[in-house]
């Protein structure tokens, strides 16, 4: 019916983890004319292509609008909710009785939001008993949550985007913010303009970033550490460290430093190993000493690796080292690439999460349990997402539910993925798209699920702001809103009373309840403020940082203000890193490294964003970037069709010379997919070996070779 004349409507962007907030204007007619909210603190009125493109989108062309079942010729045939819901109940419980909890699993989706995300993991970890819980935020910034864990004690961002406004030198490593965070990047640009921060760009290939920096360090691809280790030694010898904070506030560090003084000797052992001049990395290492106010962003060229959480670690040491956290314009600050990343964790989205922040020590399992009055809760990790699929492979998981995400194309060796799934059991897949790679790999049920402008709720943002997300567009068809799913599912498995929830304000209610239970004010993430929120209030939420402990008043933006951090003594951690290590080393026959990553004008597997015309037409159709030396012994031109193959799989694409793009290495974008182009999916070219303490497999490296087709 529309909302003619209906006042613009303020929501939020469903794409990166800057978390912009849009007025939609709905037109009566199934689109909504875009445009940024001016009031919300993360991009005051900005908005970056993708964003602005986001009527665009609307249609529902593509759209699934009723659910669907396998019928026993193996054909999907519309079914009614009822029939789909009774089918998964039924299933479920039949599946956990001959082959025990964790035969089940649940693969959600930095897309979904916080209610959608609490519901799943309270069904599963609480009620079905099965921490088999994770999501495709693995894939983005799992070793951001490791890393904080290990040097805070808690997974806590410390800063927040005015820091960025504030601070005189800005450090991004691993991150094409230009491209994938470009509202966060104008900011920075905006303080390079107004008070001349200095920025420093650490990355294996010359982007639209790099391109702007003051110094642009071409790193070695998996040396990170190696930088961050030889800034240590290089501020312990030149009387740059506080010592002061490191004595009153921190733990380790002399480990810390002789581990960085084995893996960076010199300045000119850790500029060889890094690939840079001796000249770069001391005007960067000067640079960093002098500066008090550094912010050091980093992003998926640091978490998406082997090596991801040592890398998070060497950052934060030097962090810690210049006391430079916690402060204004000061601090490590992780740029989280999806959504609501942050509200998945927040809730217990991942794996090796309980709920609320809270891991699986017996005082949080009793803790949980008395909370959630669950009759079975999980009582040890589920397996991460990597794990999850070979489990699946191997025949150990038989049902898996997945959320709005298309591990077909977007998990490394995406073709084995692609034949784990189709040899379940039971998959059920919840998504607002017909058709998808994941979609094409047999599902035994389809649920249509509410897309951006039809649902509602909440998603938290890079800096903490949790943000709502409201409809404006009614539900077309028969779509619902996952958390309904699976609530209506976990009602048909008798647990009525917890699962009594009427909408998403009840759920959002009880997770802040959650996080404030018995234990409130000892850890980070505390909503407390917020456990009273009835549904008018939960409609008007404004944008809301936490922690929270008190309605209505402000809390204290940054972290660690005090030097106090959530270990056992209170101290942070400085972190040994191990040696930067080769996972998959280059062959005679695979002598180039794959890097892969995102393109400025699409977003995941292109279902959503690739229905612009306009974002469409930046880039057309999938492509490698290769040095053109690199090209030319190969007998590739620019525009040649190359095949990029490796030991897992291949991909043909589209070769573009590229003078950013380092000898030796090549760079595919993640976009493409069967489903959407016929071509491009390059997840089954990726080996993806997984960071022993995160789980999240690297995308960033590994050996293929190119020829011409
Ligand atoms: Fe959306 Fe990110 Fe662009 Fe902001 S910067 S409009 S959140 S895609």
């Amino acid at each position: 019916a529309g909302l003619i004349g209906h006042p613009p409507v303020r929501t939020t962007c469903p794409y990166c983890g800057v978390g912009c907030g849009v007025l939609a204007t709905p037109d009566g007619q199934g689109g909504a004319a875009i445009a940024g909210d001016p009031e919300h603190p993360a991009n005051f009125g900005r908005l970056c292509s993708k964003g602005a493109a986001l009527g665009e989108t609307l249609g529902l062309e593509t759209r699934l609008l009723h659910p669907l079942a396998r019928n026993d010729n193996g054909v999907l045939e519309r079914v009614g909710w009822d029939t789909a819901l009774d089918r998964i109940a039924r299933t479920l419980a039949a599946t956990i009785d001959r082959h025990g909890p964790e035969s089940v699993a649940f693969y959600l989706s930095g897309q979904l939001l916080t209610e959608d995300y609490y519901a799943a993991n309270k069904l599963a970890k609480g009620f079905l008993g099965t921490a088999n819980v994770d999501t495709n935020s693995r894939l983005c910034m799992a070793s951001s949550v490791a890393g904080h864990k290990r040097a805070f004690g808690s997974d806590t961002v410390p800063g927040v985007y005015e820091d960025l406004d504030e601070a005189d030198l800005v450090v991004l490593v691993g991150s094409n913010a230009a491209w994938c965070h470009p509202v966060l990047f104008r900011r920075i640009e905006a303080a390079r303009a107004r008070r001349g921060t200095r920025l420093v760009v650490i990355d294996p290939r010359r982007t639209a970033t790099g391109d702007e920096a003051d110094l642009f360090l071409p790193v070695n691809a998996g040396k990170d550490t190696i930088i961050f280790s030889g800034l240590l030694v290089w501020l312990a010898e030149n009387g740059a460290l506080d010592e002061a904070y490191i004595a009153r506030h921190t733990s380790g560090f002399d480990v810390a430093l002789a581990t960085a003084r084995q893996l960076a000797p010199s300045l000119a052992s850790a500029a060889a190993q890094a690939g840079v001049s001796v000249e770069a990395l001391t005007a960067f290492y000067r640079l960093f000493a002098q500066t008090p106010r550094v912010v050091t962003c980093y992003s998926q060229g640091v978490n998406q690796s082997a090596q991801g959480t040592d890398k998070v670690g060497a950052i934060i040491n030097c962090h810690l080292a210049t006391g430079r956290i916690g402060r204004v314009g000061s601090g490590p600050f992780s740029l989280t690439g999806q959504p609501n990343a942050m509200g998945g964790r927040e809730v217990g989205g991942l794996a090796n999460q309980l709920a609320a922040h809270m891991d699986f020590s017996p005082a949080n399992i009793d803790r949980v349990r008395r909370f959630w009055q669950a009759p079975r809760l999980a009582e040890r990790e589920g397996l991460k997402a990597v794990e999850m699929f070979d489990a699946i492979a191997g025949g150990r998981i038989k049902a898996l539910w997945v959320m709005g995400t298309n591990p077909a194309v977007s998990l490394p060796k995406a073709d084995r993925v692609r034949e784990a799934l189709r040899q379940l059991d039971f998959l059920v897949i919840s998504d607002n798209v017909a058709a998808n790679d994941t979609i094409g790999c047999n599902p035994h049920l389809l649920l249509p699920a509410l897309a951006w402008g039809e649902k509602d709720g909440t998603v938290t943002n890079s800096e903490r702001c949790i943000s709502r997300q409201r409809a404006f567009l009614p539900p077309p068809g028969e779509a619902k809103a996952d958390w309904w799913a699976i609530t209506e599912v976990a009602r048909r498995l008798g647990h009525e009373a917890a699962f009594g929830w009427e909408g998403a304000a009840d759920i959002f209610r009880e997770h802040a309840a959650l996080s404030a239970f018995e234990n409130a004010g000892t850890r980070d993430f505390d909503l407390t403020g917020l456990t009273d929120l009835d549904p008018p209030s939960y409609d008007t939420l404004p944008p809301t940082q936490w922690p929270r402990p008190d309605r209505g008043a402000e809390a204290a933006t940054r972290f660690f203000a005090e030097g106090r951090f959530y270990t056992p003594d209170g101290r942070a951690r400085f972190i040994a890193p191990e040696p930067p290590q080769v996972h998959e080393a280059c062959s005679k026959s695979h002598n180039l490294l794959l890097n892969t990553g995102r393109i400025r004008d699409q977003w995941h597997t292109m279902t959503r964003s690739g229905l612009s015309p306009r974002l469409g037409a930046h880039l057309p159709v999938p492509f490698a970037e290769l040095n053109a030396d690199d090209a030319a012994g190969l007998g590739i031109l620019d525009g040649s069709l190359v095949r990029v193959e490796s030991v897992h799989g291949s991909v043909v694409v589209e070769a573009r010379l590229c003078p950013g793009q380092r000898p030796g290495t090549v760079f595919v974008p993640i976009h493409w997919s069967e489903a959407t182009s016929s071509a491009g999916r390059v997840g089954g070219v990726i080996a993806g070996t997984a960071d022993p303490y995160s789980g999240q497999p690297e995308l960033k490296a590994t050996p293929v070779a190119i020829e011409r087709v």
